[in-house]
């Protein structure tokens, strides 16, 4: 049985603490704000796109440590890539979370550090809040909830 605190290895702790892309892009072609009510995570993503594929990204907002730090990493994952491969990813990284597919390192990269999240429910809202910002974002609805 996995402890909570493993899930915060080094690398969620350095992007929680020193969060990549942590900044408003303005002006931005995309934007959507997510929150988490259960931990009170919010965040805002902003996307820039350049034909079909995310040039820059940026977030704000505050939360417990996982959410900021899979802010961060998601930024830093999606940057350059084109919406489909963005989309995919975020497929990937939710069954990861969520334990429903098996996790492959190979297309998740540092992502991974984020598995251990699938044992604790009450913390896969907040790994995966980014990720389904970024989606709203794309799909151009300016709002999600985690319910
Ligand atoms: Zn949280």
């Amino acid at each position: 049985m996995a402890d909570l605190r493993e899930l915060y290895q080094e690398v969620i702790l350095d992007h929680s603490r020193n969060p990549r892309n942590f900044r408003k892009l303005d002006p931005a072609d995309r934007h959507a704000d997510g929150t988490n009510p259960l931990c009170g995570d919010r965040i805002t993503l902003y996307l820039k796109l350049d034909g079909g594929t995310i040039a820059a990204v940026g977030f704000q907002g505050q939360g417990c440590a996982i959410s900021k730090s899979s802010a961060s990493m998601m930024t830093d994952a999606v940057k350059g890539k084109t919406e489909d491969e963005a989309r995919a990813l975020f497929e990937s990284f939710h069954d990861m979370v969520t334990g429903t597919g098996k996790p492959d390192a190979k297309v998740l990269g540092k992502l991974t550090v984020f598995a251990g999240v699938s044992e604790f429910p009450a913390r896969v809202k907040c790994a995966s809040l980014a990720w389904h910002t970024m989606k709203a974002a794309l799909d151009q609805s300016d709002k999600v909830t985690m319910e």
